[in-house]
């Protein structure tokens, strides 16, 4: 067992982390989220470091590096905000996907511009009754000529209204049994027919949750990502490193909640002491430092399997689950150390809490996750 990063790797931290400290310090997040303001010109940067091409083949202008690289990275860039990194990871993600089953059209229409950071992505899965139970999705795509033509809503779509591309789960036979009738499709978000709306929300500023109205809008049919009726083949196939790389974006957000209320519970004096130096606080930093630890273990575990190639739903699962309700628990527990200034909006602690606070609903809810860890266990629970 061997629980070193490799030199290359430490190199990569490093300059991750450099960037970050200079291009997007706290000062800079605390900006973007008073101003709800996308930061389009930090991913640019971003790509110029080659950053956008870490998972890619070289023969799209990527670098090839593995999920634990990947996983890395993710982890620093969520430091000061778990959104930043999502604005960076969720268009790689796509166009992952895309690698694996798109046409060879379709991988030189979009990766490359993803490499060099000119592709923002959103994913359109979720409807408004379609939530966990996303195979009952009825946004409806039906053939006319070379075309689809697709009616229907879609809810809490994150970056669509900064998106130039989205991959939109449809239902293309809905007389076949649910799971077997869905195609993903490739939809320009600015096509006319789509309507979209920014929905407003307690965290998340920076990158908006929104939602769509779809009526006859016209997506050519060679915007069809693999086979017609296998879009759930496609959704699930890249689930993994998806969860994953939310699960380090935890992981490192939860460490900075550690190390602010820690450098608090160390200046903040009352009783003529450091308030750290009282018991019960002392305690709940330990506690909070353990959890991080442990969610750091469980993602690098998960991630280590993906890249051995070993089946792992059941330890992505495990991360996930405890990584987003440990940062979800973390954010209160750090508010109670700093006290009145934890509920400041000076002090970055109650965006941390406000962003946090969906995580354990989003990219699949703790129920659905221990839904999925007891079936792995061989229970046959609903
Ligand atoms: C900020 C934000 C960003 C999002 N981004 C995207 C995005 O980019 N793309 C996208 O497609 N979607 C996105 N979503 C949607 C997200 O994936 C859904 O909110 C999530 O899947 C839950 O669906 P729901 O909100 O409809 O809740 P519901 O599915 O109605 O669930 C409500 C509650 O019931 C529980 N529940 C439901 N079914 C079961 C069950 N079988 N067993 C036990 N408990 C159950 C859930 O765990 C939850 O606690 C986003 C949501 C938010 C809030």
């Amino acid at each position: 067992m061997d629980f070193k990063f490799t030199e290359e790797q430490e190199i990569l931290k490093k300059s991750v982390r450099n960037f970050m400290d200079k291009e997007c310090p706290r000062e800079y997040v605390r900006e973007l989220d008073e101003k709800e303001e996308f930061p389009f010109e930090l991913y640019k940067k971003m790509a110029k470091l080659g950053w956008y091409g870490l998972p890619f083949p070289e023969e799209y202008g990527g670098s090839g590096c593995g999920p634990l690289d990947f996983i890395m990275v993710g982890e620093e860039l969520c430091r000061f905000s778990y959104e930043i990194g999502a604005g960076y990871g969720v268009p790689i993600f796509n166009a992952l996907t895309l690698l694996h089953h798109g046409s060879e059209e379709q991988k030189n229409r979009y990766i490359p511009k993803v490499v060099n950071g000119e592709m923002m992505w959103s994913i359109a899965l979720t409807e408004p009754n379609a939530g966990s139970d996303v195979a009952s999705l009825v946004t409806s795509a039906v053939p006319e000529g070379d075309e689809f033509v697709v009616n229907g809503q879609k809810v809490f779509i994150t970056g669509a209204d900064v998106a130039n591309v989205m991959t939109m789960a449809v239902r293309t036979d809905k007389d076949l049994p649910r799971h077997k009738g869905i195609s993903m499709l490739l939809v320009d978000p600015k096509s006319p027919g789509i309507d979209i709306r920014v929905i407003k929300t307690l965290g998340r500023k920076i990158i908006h949750a929104t939602e769509l109205f779809l009526e006859d809008v016209r997506v050519p049919k060679g915007n069809l990502i693999g086979e017609l009726n296998g879009g759930w083949e496609v959704l699930m196939s890249g689930l993994e490193l998806e969860r994953l790389f939310a699960c380090a974006g935890y992981v490192g957000n939860a460490q900075t909640v550690v190390d602010d209320a820690l450098e608090h519970a160390k200046q903040r004096v009352q009783f003529g002491r450091p308030i750290g130096t009282f018991q019960a606080i002392g305690h709940m930093l330990a506690d909070m430092q353990t959890e991080v630890d442990a969610a750091r273990l469980l993602t690098y575990r998960a991630a280590w399997m993906v890249e051995q190639g070993i089946p792992c739903i059941r330890e992505v699962s495990m991360a996930k689950l405890f990584g987003s309700e440990s940062l979800a628990r973390l954010t209160n527990q750090g508010m109670q150390i700093m006290g009145g200034y934890g509920y400041s909006m000076e002090y970055d602690m109650q965006r941390y809490f406000r962003d946090a606070r969906i995580i354990t609903v989003s990219a699949g809810s703790s129920q659905m996750q221990r839904t999925i860890i007891a079936r792995q266990m061989g229970l046959k629970v609903v």
